[in-house]
Formats: structure tokens, sequence, C-alpha cells
């Protein structure tokens, strides 16, 4: 199943996409996103008891919300999760190329979290370097520590795109740690949708890009992760509970802006879009803000 969470000027919630039918939903009452995922197998009863119940209504009727508007925590991250990525930031610097051996994590701070086609605040007093990176968003669903790698897809709930939008300045200029130049306001569009991991066949084998202004960027495909997603649940739940509703973001391929010659990077009136091929598709406009 896929679901949504909109708001309109009669309601807000949360929503099941009709299937066969990309432009129709149908309200699922009574539950938010995270109590869905919270329920597991009952949540999706109920969700799919109001999928045969209707009323079916238009997408283009509701504003689409991120599908978790707030997050409990931090969205999970991973830097270097690619190997092209890692080897185009490796040029730039004039340094060999060192493959991770162990997945570097970051987080971004909740108020990042920004709907699928909502407007990216960018203030050029804070930031003149902001980037773009399409990746694959995992949805944990149930609770885990030292989750072992054979069961790490049984805690997977389902799969998002995320924009892991990234002010490059304020990463550098903070003793090159990711947190505060990936956590500023509005800097984590994510969506449309959260599909179910029963209907995707196989998360390591999605192609996703990422276009700004109409022009491809970024082309990669998730089989080339460093780390798969077995392995990140391991390595993240080791020690860490957790919890129903953690994001994931599984990192992003080559084509970013800092690593281009010359460098680009994303400016109000913008438009950037980032897609995984069979999840959604992101479009978002840079705005002054
Ligand atoms: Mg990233």
């Amino acid at each position: 199943m896929r679901f949504i969470t909109y708001s309109s000027d009669l309601d807000s919630g949360l929503g099941v996409l009709v299937p066969g039918e990309p432009d129709l939903f149908v309200p699922v009452p009574g539950l938010a996103m995270l109590g869905l995922i919270r329920l597991g197998e009952e949540g999706l009863k109920r969700a799919h008891d109001a999928l045969m119940a209707g009323p079916k209504r238009s997408l283009a009727a509701v504003t689409l919300l991120a599908p978790i508007p707030e997050l409990r925590r931090n969205v999970f991250c991973l830097g270097w999760n690619y190997a092209e990525h890692s080897k185009e930031a490796a040029h730039l610097r004039g340094q060999e190329v060192k493959l991770p051996e162990r997945p570097v994590f970051f987080t971004k701070a909740t108020t990042t979290v920004n709907g699928p086609y909502s407007d990216i605040p960018v203030d050029a007093r804070v930031s003149e370097q902001n980037d773009w990176e399409v990746e694959l968003g995992v949805i944990i669903g149930t609770v885990g520590k030292n989750i072992p790698r054979e069961r790490a897809l049984e805690h997977v709930f389902g799969y998002t795109v995320i924009n892991d939008v990234s002010a490059r300045d304020v990463q550098t200029a903070h003793g090159k740690q990711f947190f505060k130049g990936k956590s500023l306001d509005g800097y984590c569009p994510m969506g449309p949708c959260i599909v179910t991991r029963d209907e995707v066949l196989d998360p390591h084998a999605l192609p996703l890009r990422c276009r700004v202004n109409g022009e491809l960027k970024q082309e990669g495909n998730t089989k080339d992760l460093i780390f798969d997603i077995p392995a990140i649940i391991t390595w993240l739940s080791l020690g860490l509970t957790l919890l129903p509703g953690d994001v994931i973001a599984t990192g992003t391929p080559s084509g970013v802006g800092f690593a281009r010659n010359p460098p680009e990077y994303l400016w109000p009136g913008d438009v950037v879009e980032c897609e995984v091929e069979g999840i959604g598709l992101l479009r978002n406009r840079i705005v002054p803000a």
C-alpha cells in the first residue's frame, strides 16, 4: 500500500492511495502515519478496510505533507554510501579515495522535515552553497536493537524519497561536521508517500535521479549502495534502539553540486526534483527565507 499525509480546507490526516488510480486516495479515519506504523498488521488491516469503504478523493484537491510531518527524533543519515559519490568528493579535495569500512552516520534535525512539493527556504546570510542530494528513505516499522542482518528487512515498514538538502559552507565552517549544514529548517523534503515494504520487490534495484530546473544532475541506482539496507540497520541498531517511525536516509549517488566544475548550488527560483523510481518524486521550489 501507499500512504500519504494530507491537509485540506476540510480536514487533514492519513490517506491511502487507490491502487491503479494514482490521482485518487481514501482517508483512513482515526489514524495518523505514526499510529499506523505502530499498529503494524492491525494498522494495515484498518487501512485496507478504509480503502474498500471509500469514498475516493482527488489528490489534486489536497496538499501533501511529509508522510510523517512531526518526527519523534532526528532523521538518521548515511554519508559516503555510494562509491562514485565518495570518489567525486575525494577527487575535489585532491585526496585518495578511501571507501568507509563502517557506515558513516549523522542526523538531520526534526525541523528540517518538509513536504514533497513545498518550498525550501534558503537564507543567503546563513548559506550560499545549498546543494541537493536524492536518497532512498527507509521507514522503520518495528522496535529493534542489535538487529541481525538476516532479520533487518523485517523491521522495515516501507520506503520514501528524501532530498538531503545540504549547506556546504555551513558544513565546512563548523569543523567539517555534517549536522549543522544538514539541519537548516525545511532542508529535508520527504514523500510524496510511504510505499510499504511488500510493494517494493527489491529495494536494492531502484534507479534514483535528481533534476534542477529540468536538467539531470544525479543518476544512480540503489544497487550501488556500499552498505545495503540490512547492513545499515544492523550497524545502526548496534547498542541503539530503533523505533517505529524512525527514518533513515541511505545516502546519495554522485552528481551533487559542490563536486561539479564549476560548483553549482541552489538559488531562489530554482526547482529541484528528486525521484526514486517506483517510490515517487519530490518537486520543491527554492525561495528566499
Ligand atoms: Mg546525504
